[in-house]
């Protein structure tokens, strides 16, 4: 706090510097005046990490009568509800010292605000969203783009600097508002101009166009004829895997040349790569493979009658195993749909099977900027080298963190690592996201730290357990009562 104005005290945790009355919050929510002091509205979050990774965990003198329920353990000091110190300058919230198997170790944490920030989403499915760099949009307002696509997957970038800071007064806190809930593991709706809608929650299927997206596909076409070209041989004669990026022929592949499938023929339309792999077979689409087909003969461009012959037959199937077609040429070469034979159902169920679960993924990248950074040291740029030497550990919420290579310290983190509602927000915009830094006290003290506001963790705790805001969480973290704003 830094002035009192009648009966409100002005929060200085961040650039918007509120006014707040007596009983109620600042613009984020998460700042209180309660009875004239400037009170962290959220509890500060202590986090025991074996119990919070689902490790084992024994019980001291188990059995024992005395034993009181608590089990012995070194809580990580987490930045979560810890607060922010604005202008950085200022030492960091919590410098908490503690000794590691002997060795004397210090925790700096702080929730850091970030303009600089951002999400990074996989999307676990084949089914075309938008072409790349199409804008997506939140609420009608453009909050990123999509990018390019991986193994199954396709990727959104979202936030960054300019759609915080450079759009619109709407586009900046739609934005924000975005990034916030996604990285609080909650659904978004999200609609790329020119492709799709789809709604996103970290560690949730993917709904793409109202539709629940179930699996992730086994392979591209050509990995999937390679998987299963020997399930396949003696029990169909061709076998094309519909992929929007390649497509499998089995006769032509490598695959189904050693397994010695016999040549069928068959013309693709398509750019052909190598021997049985085809690339831009038709449009990208939500059909067959991620394509735009809905009837896979669309990308059959024909039979060679010098090599088919009438009888012969023909399975497609897509890259999950959802759709699949089995076909028998009639004595003029056209392939006639026909019931999928028993001895290949199993083949199609196992590309199924081995499809795993579609999902969606949630990554927060935010760089450190060189303002945080001094809240940690007079020296900013020591604690980068520090981390790039790896003497400081770098966590978010106690959960391990990405760092980038290069200058800076950007690092990026699994939000489903971390507990629920550990990101908040500034109306600048910014997003809040906590940070710790670990590294060893000699070292800390080395690239100029702020040694003297260390507190020993013991102390921590124990004011911690006083003021009963100490929680050890495992999930979400319970939200203080909230006061009329
Ligand atoms: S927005 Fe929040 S952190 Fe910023 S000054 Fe207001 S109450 Fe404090």
């Amino acid at each position: 706090m830094t002035d009192a104005v009648d009966d409100k005290i002005r929060c200085d945790a961040c650039p918007v510097m509120c006014y707040i009355r007596p009983g109620l919050t600042g613009a984020c929510d998460r700042y209180a005046n309660e009875d004239g002091k400037l009170v962290r509205v959220d509890p500060h979050v202590l986090l025991d990490r074996t119990i919070s990774q689902g490790g084992p965990i024994s019980a001291f003198a188990k059995d024992s009568e005395l034993w009181s329920g608590e089990l012995v353990k070194q809580p990580f000091v987490t930045a979560i509800g810890a607060g922010t110190t604005y202008p950085d300058y200022k030492p960091a919230p919590f410098i908490v010292s503690s000794q590691v198997d002997g060795v004397d170790m210090v925790t700096v944490v702080t929730e850091g605000i970030y303009s600089y920030c951002g999400v990074k989403l996989k999307i676990d499915t084949d089914r075309h969203l938008g072409p790349e760099c199409a804008t997506v949009r939140a609420d009608g307002e453009p909050v990123g783009h999509i990018t390019t696509g991986e193994y199954g997957s396709q990727m959104l970038s979202l936030g960054g600097v300019n759609h915080l800071t450079h759009g619109g007064k709407k586009e900046g806190r739609v934005t924000c508002e975005t990034l916030l809930n996604l990285s609080n593991g909650k659904p978004v709706e999200l609609t790329v101009d020119g492709g799709a809608s789809v709604v996103v929650e970290a560690g949730k299927a993917p709904i793409i166009n109202g539709g629940l997206e179930q699996r992730m596909r086994v392979g591209c076409g050509s990995a999937t004829i390679g998987m299963f070209a020997r399930q396949w041989f003696g029990k169909v004669d061709e076998v094309v895997v519909v992929d929007d990026h390649i497509t499998g022929v089995l006769s032509e592949h490598q695959a189904g040349k050693l397994i010695g499938a016999r040549d069928t023929g068959i013309k693709m339309k398509g750019r052909r790569s190598t021997p049985g792999r085809y690339f831009h077979v038709a449009e990208p689409g939500t059909g067959w493979g991620g394509t735009n087909v809905r009837d896979p003969l669309d990308i059959v461009a024909g039979f060679n009658p010098k090599v088919a012959w009438p009888g012969m037959t023909l399975l497609m199937v897509s890259t999950t195993g959802e759709q699949h077609a089995f076909y028998r040429l009639d004595e003029a070469l056209r392939p006639i749909e026909a019931e999928l034979p028993d001895n290949l159902k199993e083949s199609v169920e196992r590309i199924t099977e081995n499809c795993e679960p579609a999902l969606c993924t949630v990554l927060f990248m935010a760089g450190a900027g060189g303002s945080l950074r001094a809240g940690v040291t007079e020296n900013p740029v020591r604690l980068t080298r520090s981390v790039r030497e790896s003497l400081t550990t770098v966590t978010a919420g106690g959960a391990p963190v990405y760092v980038w290579p290069g200058g800076g310290i950007t690092f990026m983190v699994d939000v489903s690592l971390l507990p629920r509602n550990a990101f908040g927000y500034v109306p600048t915009p910014a997003i809040v996201a906590p940070i710790e830094f670990t590294l060893r006290l000699e070292d800390y003290a080395a690239l100029g730290g702020h040694v003297e506001e260390a507190r020993p963790l013991e102390e921590v705790v124990r004011r911690h357990a006083e003021r009963t805001t100490n929680v050890f969480v495992n999930g979400a973290i319970p939200r203080a009562g909230r006061r009329a704003s």
